[in-house]
């Protein structure tokens, strides 16, 4: 069977300097859909870190041909080593992305979004990735009441997840999320993104058990509907 190598590369730091990793699944080819999918923003959302790792695995076993897929499961790694959901500094960083809408102003200090719109590293990180590689797509994976957040054209894609796992499509949460990823890449880029809320919570193997084939699968879909255009 024909594979690709999965490889390693340092796609940011955190604050501390800590070396936040990436896995590029890469395909070579003009038709390739580029696809960037982080997990574990909020470090205290491990059923997304979970997801994605086990995403690596089944890519590395089962490639997809013509996807160029770029996955960051520990995104927020100091917020996953301590369990919380914002970073080692306090700062939460899907509250800190410099969006139109970005404001010093917060309501509950788990919502703080720092001194500045991207003064922090992982963010920094992010922002200069999306600006200087190709990405068709963004899946961002956390974990609350279970729905699928979208910002931007990502309707049929949202539609395949939300008929395989039951989880409801929202384009809105219900309440303002200034500095966040879905308003940075969906709306202000044009890049289709899609928050995925699992359900909080939940036993690990149900994650993998509701969420890992139509999540592949929904990336294989998107790799034919891209070929079909392109
Ligand atoms: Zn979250």
């Amino acid at each position: 069977m024909k594979s690709y190598k999965l490889k390693s590369f340092v796609f940011g730091k955190s604050t501390l300097n800590l070396p936040i990793y990436g896995f590029k699944a890469e395909e070579f080819g003009e038709k390739n859909l580029n696809v960037l999918l982080i997990a574990g923003v909020h470090g205290d959302e491990s059923e997304g870190v979970v997801l994605a790792r086990a995403l690596l695995n089944k890519l590395d076993q089962e490639p997809i041909e013509n996807l160029n897929i770029t996955i960051v499961p520990e995104f927020n790694i100091e917020g996953v080593l301590l369990k919380t959901r914002q970073n080692h500094t306090g700062v939460d960083l899907n509250r800190n992305l410099p969006t139109k809408d970005w404001t010093p102003d917060y309501t509950k200090i788990r919502y703080y979004p720092g001194k500045e719109a991207a003064s922090e590293p992982e963010n920094k990180a992010l922002v200069e990735w999306i600006s200087n590689n190709p990405v068709n797509f963004i899946f961002s994976l956390h974990s609350w009441k279970p729905m699928l957040n979208v910002n931007g054209d990502c309707q049929e894609e949202a539609n395949f997840l939300s008929t395989k796992t039951g989880y409801v499509i929202k384009d809105d949460i219900g309440y303002p999320t200034p500095g966040s990823l879905g308003t940075y890449t969906g709306h202000e880029r044009k890049i289709p993104t899609i928050t995925y809320e699992i359900q909080k919570g939940i036993d690990f193997a149900e994650v993998l058990d509701t969420h890992l084939k139509p999540l592949y699968e929904c990336l294989k879909l998107m790799v034919e509907k891209h070929n079909k255009k392109s």
